[in-house]
């Protein structure tokens, strides 16, 4: 098994989205990178400069990362706000509207998620067992992409990965449903462990965790009008 199939092997082996899971990582190691050694680089203050500080989901996590970890701290924010501040004041002066353009971290993790579906459907026929035989899940939006794939260059293991989709959710469903009954006053036992967990995992196999990409695409698709008359 090659790196990537290594790495893809490990995701799969961890409970929740291994897709989501993938892209979290590469999200903050992004914005550690950033905060850690490009927060003059004028390059990179380009790219910001694109969409006058990132997209709000990612501005924020921006905040966070540097805010959690004494290494980075806020002086980077502070720096590389500072300029995107001077930016909206001068085009206000100028009565210039800014185009705020698409934010080049959701870009990357586009990028990745692209690369990691693609990757994981050139090497399906070594990793499915792992998949099928852990507690990970893969989220609607990553199962949906994935399948896709495979239907047009795998149709039989996309049928596979069907087949064990629903295994999993119905072994969700179940897990779920015990612990709502634990609930119950009659109860003597508590939850076990894979009940509890089964809450977070419900969230996560119909969300995806909560990543910049998961929220855009989302507010993508409700913002097509075709959607809003269909709904309503
Ligand atoms: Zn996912
Ligand atoms: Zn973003």
């Amino acid at each position: 098994m090659d790196i990537i199939g290594i790495r893809l092997k490990d995701a799969l082996e961890k409970a929740g989205c291994p897709i989501c899971n993938i892209l979290k990582k590469y999200e903050t190691d992004l914005i550690e990178e950033i905060l850690y050694e490009h927060v003059n680089n004028p390059s990179v203050r380009e790219k910001f400069k694109k969409s006058l500080g990132l997209c709000t989901y990612h501005a924020w996590k921006l905040e966070s990362i540097a805010y959690s970890n004494p290494l980075y701290g806020s002086l980077g924010v502070a720096i590389i706000y500072e300029h995107m501040l001077s930016l909206y004041l001068s085009s206000l002066k100028c009565q210039n509207k800014i185009k705020e353009r698409k934010c080049f971290l959701c870009k990357s993790v586009e990028e990745k998620e692209e690369h990691t579906i693609g990757a994981l459907v050139d090497r399906i026929e070594e990793l499915f067992g792992f998949y099928e035989s852990s507690k990970a899940i893969f989220c609607k939006e990553h199962y949906t992409m994935l399948y896709d794939k495979l239907k047009t260059e795998n149709p039989q293991m996309s049928e596979r990965l069907r087949k064990v989709q629903i295994r999993k959710l119905e072994t969700l469903g179940e897990r779920l449903n015990k612990f709502i009954e634990k609930f119950d006053y009659r109860s003597t036992e508590s939850p076990t462990k894979d009940e509890i967990m089964s809450v977070t995992l419900s969230i996560e196999s119909l969300k995806g965790l909560p990543l910049g990409i998961n929220f855009t695409r989302r507010r993508k698709k409700r913002s097509l009008l075709k959607d809003i008359f269909n709904e309503y």
